[in-house]
């Protein structure tokens, strides 16, 4: 009898999804997290009777989720429910207009011949652009392993044919003159780190994603999903252990052959995926000598995506006009996001995400309250910006707003609050800068110029997560795990894994 060892650090959703993937392949799968709980930036916070999503809520793609399921033998029911939600997200603007962004394409034409009747023929050109991107970026290659230069040369000529040189923003205002429209058709890649200017036009398929496969909430919310798969992983025998921050991995002749927590465990391996930040996994958990590629000075020299601000607040009050998704746009749109990813300062201005699940399902909150998160980008920890100062009125700022705006009285009905800032990112989830949603998505730190899901450095390494192809948001890291599912033998074939001789024999 011999047993394979996969180990997987971190229990985000591509740490999960690769869980399941590496022991339906066969492996004796054990998952090591740093924190007291599953999920990452997907964790739960619970107060008082509400509960609050750290993270994700808006759910796209739902079938990547249910793919796991059925892949382990297992029916998704018996897990999990996801509702529908609509709208998909209101975007709100200073002028007092709103947009419901929706999925059906009149209600979305409706809306663009009221606000702007001259820019309906253009959605619709943007729409079947968003297609096509879609059916290549997608369809094509999303789950593509992209560690060989090769397959980023064959996808050279369709990406210069649907013009992935372009940002989002430019390649939407060829198409769409309304300012407001705009906003609404090149918000999204700020939702995975990027911002609309800077990031390949190739992220406007998450329209057609959208449109295609629908907003969904999982009943009880996002972490509802995470504990669903925490229980598929109990039901299919993978090993769970937390509070167990890997701090070194072991390699032996150019192959991982251990790993080592910071409270002295050892677990030996024969593989490892590694969910944890790659820039502070080749930084920090991997001694100089056995990285050829990933150099210290070749890490610093990747762009970081922006960090997030996110308060989490309850109300003695129901706000039930309030929608599930409200984007609250504020006066400006390129030079805040240009204070955020570039300047790198904490501008008076903010725009804003409100989150109440109440409008989806109102189990989250005590009957008859209402609980909040209200998220603002902000820029990572290379700013230099002491939030240990400017956290409590960056949040009393955001609080005045709404109570001005959205939540009239909010600060009289409020029973708790408390936020996250890109301390949080930085120290509870080890992430480098404190970035919230990994490397940046720009085109030249996408597909094969981002880090590789394979490590070249490495053998028996692999990476799931934001900071890996496809990158960022729950589908994204979802077929991260996908990805490396290519890429590893299953468990009968020892041989094929690199530097393996002889499979470990089991205890
Ligand atoms: C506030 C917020 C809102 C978001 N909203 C959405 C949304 O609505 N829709 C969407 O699709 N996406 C959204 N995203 C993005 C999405 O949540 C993330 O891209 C995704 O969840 C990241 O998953 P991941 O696999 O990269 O793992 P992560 O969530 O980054 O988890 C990595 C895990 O590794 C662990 N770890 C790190 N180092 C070690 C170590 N040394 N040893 C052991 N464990 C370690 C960490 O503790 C963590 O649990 C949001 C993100 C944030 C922060």
């Amino acid at each position: 009898m011999t047993t394979q060892t996969a180990i997987v650090i971190g229990s985000g959703l591509g740490g999960l999804a690769a869980a399941i993937r590496l022991r339906t392949k066969g492996y004796r799968t054990i998952l090591l997290e740093a924190n007291e709980q599953l999920g990452g930036r997907a964790s739960v916070f619970k107060r008082d009777g509400f509960t609050y999503d750290a993270g994700p809520t808006v759910v796209t793609a739902p079938h990547l989720f249910e793919e796991l399921f059925r892949m382990a033998g297992r029916d998704p029911d018996d897990y999990y429910e996801m509702v529908p939600v609509d709208p998909y997200y209101r975007v709100e603007f200073p002028d007092g207009s709103h947009f419901d962004y929706v999925g059906e394409e009149e209600r979305i034409l409706a809306q663009i011949a009221e606000m702007s009747p001259g820019d309906v023929d253009g959605y619709r050109k943007l729409a079947q652009k968003s297609h096509d991107i879609f059916s290549v970026g997608y369809d094509e290659l999303v789950d593509q392993p992209f560690h060989e230069l090769g397959t980023m040369l064959r996808a050279v000529p369709d990406m210069m044919r649907l013009g992935s040189y372009r940002s989002v923003y430019s390649m939407v205002s060829s198409y769409i003159r309304d300012e407001r429209l705009r906003q609404v058709f090149t918000f999204q890649p700020l939702l995975i780190g990027g911002n609309p200017f800077d990031a390949s036009s190739i992220y406007l398929l998450i329209h057609w994603l959208e449109r295609k496969w629908g907003v969904w909430f999982p009943k009880g919310g996002t972490n509802a999903m995470v504990a669903a798969m925490g229980r598929l992983l109990e039901d299919i025998g993978v090993e769970v252990h937390l509070n167990a921050p890997v701090e070194r991995i072991a390699v032996t002749n150019g192959v991982v052959s251990a790993v080592h927590t910071e409270g002295g465990q050892t677990f030996d391996c024969d593989l490892i995926v590694s969910n944890a930040d790659p820039s502070v996994v080749y930084t920090k958990l991997i001694a100089p000598e056995h990285r050829r590629v990933h150099t210290d000075r070749n890490v610093s020299r990747k762009r970081q995506s922006m960090s997030l601000f996110v308060a989490y607040f309850g109300s003695s009050k129901p706000y039930p006009d309030v929608r599930h998704h409200t984007i609250i746009m504020g006066p400006r749109y390129r030079g805040l996001l240009r204070d955020i990813f570039h300047k790198r300062v904490l501008a008076d201005d903010f725009s804003l995400y409100l989150h109440r699940p109440g409008w989806t399902d109102p189990t989250l909150a005590p009957e008859g309250k209402d609980g909040f998160y209200v998220l603002s980008p902000v820029p990572n920890q290379k700013s230099g910006i002491d939030w240990s100062k400017e956290a409590e009125p960056y949040w009393q700022r955001i609080l005045d707003s709404l109570e001005k705006s959205h939540l009239p009285g909010i600060k009289d009905n409020l029973e708790h609050s408390f936020h996250i800032d890109p301390r949080y990112f930085e120290g509870k989830l080890r992430s480098m800068d404190g970035a919230a949603f990994g490397i940046e998505p720009v085109l030249t730190q996408s597909a094969w110029f981002r880090y590789h899901n394979k490590s070249p450095d490495v053998g028996g390494l692999f990476f799931v997560g934001a900071s890996v192809h496809p990158g960022a948001g729950m589908p994204g890291v979802l077929q991260t795990a996908a990805v490396v599912d290519k890429l590893v033998p299953t468990a009968d074939d020892p041989l094929a894994l690199p530097g393996k001789k002889e499979p470990r024999k089991s205890a």
